[in-house]
């Protein structure tokens, strides 16, 4: 099987045929997925979710978009306990999505500069709740690639892991990642007309680093592209990843299943 690191099943585009969804994945050999969270406040319904669903897992953290919202606490306590205190129920696997996005600031400097310390400081915790937790960061980096390392570095004290999630970033961004131990995910962009540069880091990134996600509703790969993305459509990337690294299908599947249980241990296969 192959398994879905990154969704989001509770997004709007999923409300009218969620079941539909699930039943083309397990089809389509998607036998796990990892449903992220993105809002504090619809954490519950990602673990009910969860709870529903034996091969859904799920995560805990505040997405950059939406960390000025969070930094300052939330239900009256700080975001650190808040996400402690969710990350308790059982299908928690992982913290995040969480770190830092620069490119999408229309604000003037001033807001602009105070907008991205507080995506530092909402990242900051996530850092101290997933070494507290011994859970693996799900890191989201849009053009902030010295600020995200610097944080792990200075604040994760060579103890965070974790998993540079949808990768879009420089060779450089890649290199760095995987000297600080963490893992690489690759999206739909890797079969994007465009993205040479991308196909190029998937080449030098061994395979025992490698895990695969959809990011849907979000960056439906080639043939798909510019439809709703779904769990199923994993295939498509492993399958894409699996002739640019000439290696066989099955070799990508159960090599990224395997890293997926390596680094959310706390996600267990089905029986
Ligand atoms: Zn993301
Ligand atoms: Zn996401």
């Amino acid at each position: 099987m192959l398994i879905d690191s990154h969704c989001h099943l509770n997004f709007p585009e999923f409300t009218p045929d969620l079941e539909a969804v699930l039943a083309r994945a397990q089809e389509n050999g998607i036998g796990m997925m990892l449903t992220v969270n993105t809002k504090l406040a619809q954490a519950k319904d990602l673990q009910a979710m969860a709870d529903r669903y034996p091969q859904i897992f799920c995560s805990v953290g505040v997405h950059p978009h939406d960390a000025t919202s969070y930094v300052h606490g939330y239900e009256g306590d700080t975001l650190l306990n808040q996400i402690k205190a969710l990350a308790q129920h059982p299908k928690v696997v992982g913290i995040g999505e969480t770190g830092l996005d620069y490119y999408y600031n229309n604000s003037p400097r001033e807001d602009q500069i105070s907008a991205f310390s507080e995506q530092i400081s909402a990242f900051s915790e996530h850092i101290q709740a997933s070494i507290d937790l011994d859970l693996p960061l799900i890191i989201h980096t849009r053009e902030a690639d010295e600020d995200t390392i610097t944080c792990l570095v200075d604040i994760g004290q060579g103890k965070a892991k974790g998993v540079f999630h949808c990768f879009s970033g420089s060779a450089d961004l890649a290199q760095k990642a995987l000297n600080l131990g963490f893992y690489i995910s690759f999206s739909g962009i890797l079969t994007f007309q465009k993205a040479d540069q991308l196909r190029q880091i998937a080449q030098d990134v061994p395979l025992n680093r490698i895990l695969v996600e959809t990011d849907a509703p979000f960056l439906a790969p080639v043939p798909h592209r510019g439809k709703r993305n779904e769990p199923a459509f994993t295939r498509c990337t492993a399958e894409f990843l699996a002739t640019l690294k000439g290696l066989s299908y099955s070799a990508v599947e159960t090599e990224t299943t395997n890293n997926f249980f390596a680094l959310f241990s706390k996600a267990r296969p089905l029986p």
